[in-house]
């Protein structure tokens, strides 16, 4: 196995806590990779419950003025925020792709998706609206208000070192909130950048906070007295594990988890189209992303015109470093990670999967050093299949056969994943049929994707979501505030009746 080349000489990052970088109190720390050299790029600190406690003092201590600050004096940040992030985009789309691995262009994309999360937010004079009834009783109004719940805290995977962080904390801040957000510890640099400009845009130290760290970071968080709300991104295990601990102290939750995405081929589907679409979705991001169609449900005859059509076309993808002009697909994020990828591509083979594409032993002239693995794709996949059970997160395509719709749609409904899904087909009758049926979060009807603009809420079902409120959107909104309802009665002294121990109705 070749070894890791190491520079001279690595910064360390810092925490970002009260406006400003802190190093951290914690001795522990971790190398951050560029995953196309296999370098180590920098290293950053494993936060312990001391620089958490500070990072809540902080987010505690910013609050109450950050409460009370007018929501449109909120919103006006926001705007300048979002500015700020479009002015800066390059350099961010830089510190996506070294650390992550993916091409620009891919980090461009996702990048933009979560700017357009902030200026969902910057509407939020709007979005805070409460309700009001006239004379819900004689002289009786009543009205409610959303009120922030707190200090919040985001946990996010690596995949998206920007978007998925930006699917929580704009909301949650627009609405009133302060902020702990913990970055994956594999791509923290994007996370502090953030926060420099979310400060720079006028934003009140301490309502943004960045504290990199892994599980001892995280339980920290989760067991905090001061922290309200959680809301976290990873692996359907750590999901389960954040939602039950953080529940369990008394705060609310949403974790959603991972995925294995579907995509139902119907035999009157345009299908060079469905091609195209099917390998964006597999390899885009090297098949690290939780809305990736892993799995392909070839119906009837269209299976042996659709595995032609992405033989032919996969073969042709062009895998090196995300930086470079004219890559399709970039790294894995970690060696471990590749090679655990690679162990299911030995797995798929062994038990019996035909092996169209095999991307094993790619090396890659100039980064013979760096995590790469080619695009992968099997065939005539069975459900009782390794490859097909567990989430693989990386580069490999899996068609599985069946003969009807609905031998697809009981396939994809028996599946404990929940994430999202998409039919390709010419006719209406079997796209609203599979919109009907389809017990999936995000579905797509000649759409490969289908993340939600950030003005909808994302978030899947089953083993994908663990909470109730998907994220981003008015969803996103509700879990972030809290509603209190107020009666009002102004009586006049005529009005005045005696003493009731009655319950109050209407009459
Ligand atoms: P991960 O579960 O390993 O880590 C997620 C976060 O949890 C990280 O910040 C990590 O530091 C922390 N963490 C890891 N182990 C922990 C533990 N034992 N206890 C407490 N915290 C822990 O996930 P990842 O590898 O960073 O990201 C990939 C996963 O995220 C995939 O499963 C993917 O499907 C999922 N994902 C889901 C969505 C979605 O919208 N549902 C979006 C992006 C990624």
């Amino acid at each position: 196995m070749s070894q890791t080349r190491k520079p001279l000489a690595v910064t360390t990052l810092p925490l970002w806590i009260n406006g400003k970088p802190t190093p951290a109190s914690s001795a522990r720390s971790t190398d951050v990779f560029n995953p196309a050299t296999g370098e180590i790029v920098r290293r950053t600190p494993l936060a312990n419950s001391a620089d958490i406690d500070k990072a809540v003092a902080a987010a505690k201590g910013a609050f109450p003025g950050w409460r009370d600050t007018a929501p449109l004096k909120r919103a006006r940040i926001l705007t300048r925020y979002r500015e700020l992030m479009e002015a800066n985009q390059t350099d961010l789309v830089r510190l996506i792709s070294e650390e992550h691995g993916k091409t620009l262009l891919d980090a461009a994309g996702s990048l933009q998706r979560g700017i357009e999360v902030i200026e969902f937010a910057s509407g939020v004079p709007h979005l805070l609206k409460g309700e009001h009834a006239e004379d819900v009783g004689r002289g009786v109004d009543c009205h409610s208000l959303l009120q922030p719940v707190g200090v919040c805290a985001g946990i996010a995977p690596f995949n998206f070192p920007a978007m998925v962080p930006l699917w929580m904390f704009p909301v949650a801040i627009a609405c009133g909130n302060t902020f702990i957000l913990k970055p994956s510890e594999k791509v923290p640099s994007t996370a502090l950048r953030m926060a420099e400009l979310f400060s720079e845009a006028g934003l009140p130290d301490g309502v943004f906070n960045v504290v990199s760290g892994d599980k001892e970071a995280v339980d920290a968080l989760l067991c905090h007295p001061d922290v309200a709300a959680i809301s976290s991104v990873g692996s359907t295990p750590v999901a389960q594990y954040i939602y039950e601990t953080a529940a369990r102290h008394g705060k609310r939750v949403q974790a959603l988890g991972g995925a294995k995405n579907h995509a139902v081929v119907m035999p009157d589907a345009d299908l060079p189209f469905t091609a195209d679409a099917l390998i964006g979705a597999g390899y885009g991001s090297a098949g690290e992303r939780c809305m990736a169609i892993s799995t392909v449900v070839a119906v009837g005859a269209a299976g042996d015109a659709l595995i032609a059509l992405l033989k032919e076309r996969v073969s042709k993808l062009k895998v090196g470093p995300g930086n470079q002009d004219g890559i399709d697909m970039g790294p894995l994020i970690t060696r471990a990670h590749r090679d655990k990828v690679q162990g299911y591509i030995d797995a798929g083979a062994a038990e019996g999967a035909t092996l169209v594409l095999d991307g094993r032993g790619l090396t890659v002239a100039g980064h013979e050093h760096g995590f790469f693995l080619g695009p992968t794709l099997f065939d005539h996949v069975a459900t009782d299949m390794t490859i097909y059970k567990d989430e693989i997160f990386g580069p490999v395509l899996i068609v599985l056969r069946v003969a009807s719709l609905d031998e697809a749609i009981a396939l994809i409904n028996r599946n404990p994943y929940a994430n999202g899904t998409a039919i390709f087909t010419r006719s209406g009758a079997a796209a609203r049929r599979f919109e009907h049926d389809i017990e999936v979060g995000m579905v797509g009807v000649n759409i490969p994707i289908p993340v939600p603009m950030a003005f909808f809420s994302f978030g899947g079902w089953k083993a994908s979501l663990f909470g109730d409120l998907h994220m981003h959107g008015m969803e996103g909104v509700q879990f972030y505030t809290r509603t209190k309802v107020v009666t009002t009665r102004w009586p006049v002294n005529d009005e005045r009746k005696a003493p009731t121990l009655a319950m109050p109705t209407l009459g």
